[in-house]
């Protein structure tokens, strides 16, 4: 039992829950306590799983897609029902806010399954349907097999099902590995897509470490799709491993995102969206971590931004009033320090923040901006993955797209102005797979999501799940075909 919720901790093949002799202890970021011990997979688990989802694929595959969609819409259904229940476990697990959970995440998750299913009749109806001298040409997305998803722990849930999702729609049956640092509510969702009817073994869950279940995963030959979210690191090794097998692979991966805002920007939008990079402890891939301010307003918007930090409310992510919770574990919380560190050592001023959070102690950490950076520090080059923001004043557009790009990823980007051509101009040359501007995070799932540089390769979303997930197919039939 899991914060009152009865949560397997045993790993889901074929549509029965296996259990392995190792086990991983999985603890809460919000007191580090032990909360699981978690069956820990390897390679004979990964063969298992994937032998049962090579087994179901077929018949999933083979169900008409209006009744996938239908139990696509069920397992929403399931998801909405157990919102609470779901909520309370991720929040135990990985320390993300438990109101975040309640409002947005945990319906997003709902949101993921719904949107795929109606999306899959979508392209039913519409099909790819056209006329090539008077051949007729039919595009379809037929299944292609045993999809591997492996995710991170800052939205465990939410970024499994933005791929669960449309593999299921598709027609493929999935193995997911979890991420060690938040693994239980992919369990409690085996339970609901068994609860909703899919066919036992199109969903498996293998439980345990990276280096040893993740990348059994991704090197088993038996799988068609790898869809990887992660750091850039693990993304290059699963790179290599799905080379061997020509494994065709969607990267969702790190970010070092802009924050642009501009003199003639609305000051009180742009602050609160900047003091807004520190959500979820900065834990977030799309953060605009660098944030970029005109110089004729830098010293003023600064001053305001520490105001408006030290109002941001940190503490047990389970409590309505807090903005801020902590960092997931103390081997993060150590490499987030390090950096604060090393920026302190090189000479960079923290104007907020700049260290753990004594008075709360644990895995909390203080919200941190640092100014004054030097050009090539790991501040501005690296992904902190922490509430740790940088600022740069720029002198005019050219400047301000020239520092944007200075980086390898290529994520997001935010732009902050009143000025509708320069926020078209600037846009058009920031490097990045998604743009904000006067805006942050919102998304419609039906636009292509990716990252640019080293942030990724693909777009997901839309019709462009269906590109990746699909063996796509084009029949063309002569005229003199009858019929
Ligand atoms: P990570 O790369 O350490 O781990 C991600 C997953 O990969 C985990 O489930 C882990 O068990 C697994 N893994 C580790 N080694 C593996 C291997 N050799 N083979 C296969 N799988 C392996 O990342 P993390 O620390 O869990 O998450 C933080 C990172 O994720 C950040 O870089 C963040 O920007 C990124 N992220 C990206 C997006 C996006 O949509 N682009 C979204 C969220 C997070």
């Amino acid at each position: 039992m899991v914060e009152g919720v009865e949560v397997s901790t045993d790993h889901l093949v074929g549509g029965e829950r296996l259990a392995s002799s190792d086990r991983f202890s999985d603890v809460s970021p919000i007191d580090e306590q032990v909360i699981a011990e978690v069956a820990r997979g390897d390679a004979d688990t990964v063969d298992l799983a994937v032998a049962a989802a090579d087994g179901a694929a077929d018949a999933w595959g083979r169900t008409p897609p209006k009744e996938r969609a239908a139990v696509l819409h069920r397992i929403a259904d399931g998801v909405e029902s157990r919102i609470e229940e779901l909520s309370v476990v991720e929040t135990r697990d990985n320390g993300s806010l438990l109101r975040s959970h309640r409002r947005s995440v945990m319906p997003r998750v709902a949101r993921n399954f719904r949107f795929f299913a109606d999306k899959l009749l979508e392209l039913e109806d519409e099909g790819g349907d056209t006329t090539f001298n008077g051949n007729r040409e039919r595009v379809t997305w037929d299944p292609s097999g045993v999809t591997a998803v492996i995710g991170p722990w800052n939205a465990p849930l939410m970024l499994a099902t933005w791929r669960i999702a449309p593999a299921l729609a598709a027609g493929n049956a999935v193995v997911h590995k979890p991420p060690e640092w938040a693994p239980l509510t992919a369990s409690l969702l085996g339970d609901i897509a068994l609860e909703a009817g899919l066919v036992p073994g199109a969903y498996n869950v293998v439980q345990g470490m990276g280096e040893e279940a993740g990348a059994a995963l991704v090197a088993n030959p038996g799988v068609t799709r790898i869809a990887f979210t992660g750091s850039v690191e693990t993304g290059r090794l699963v790179a290599a491993a799905a080379a061997a097998n020509l494994t065709p692979t969607s990267l969702e991966l790190g970010g070092k995102s802009p924050f642009l805002i501009f003199a003639d920007a609305d000051p009180d939008a742009a602050l609160a969206q900047a003091v807004g990079q520190f959500d979820n402890a900065g834990q977030v891939c799309l953060a605009g971590t660098r944030l970029l301010i005109e110089s004729s307003i830098y010293d003023d918007f600064l001053d305001r931004f520490a105001e408006a930090t030290g109002r941001v409310v940190q503490g047990d992510p389970r409590d309505e009033a807090t903005d801020i919770g902590p960092l997931i574990s103390r081997e993060h919380f150590d490499r987030v320090d390090g950096f604060v560190r090393a920026g302190h050592a090189e000479g960079s001023r923290a104007l907020v923040g700049g260290g753990p959070n004594d008075d709360l102690g644990g895995l909390y950490y203080r919200p941190t901006l640092f100014v004054d950076v030097p050009r090539g520090s790991p501040l501005l080059t690296r992904e902190v993955f922490g509430p740790v923001l940088t600022a740069q004043p720029f002198g005019d557009e050219a400047e301000a797209i020239a520092l944007a790009n200075e980086t390898d990823y290529g994520l997001a980007a935010t732009v902050y102005t009143g000025d509708e051509g320069r926020a078209r101009r600037v846009g058009e040359q920031l490097v990045a797979g998604t743009v904000w501007v006067n805006c942050f995070f919102v998304r419609d799932l039906d636009a292509p999501f990716g990252g640019s540089r080293n942030s990724g390769i693909g777009r997901e979303g839309g019709q462009w799940s269906f590109d990746f997930y699909a063996d796509v197919k084009n029949v063309v039939t002569a005229p003199s075909s009858g019929g």
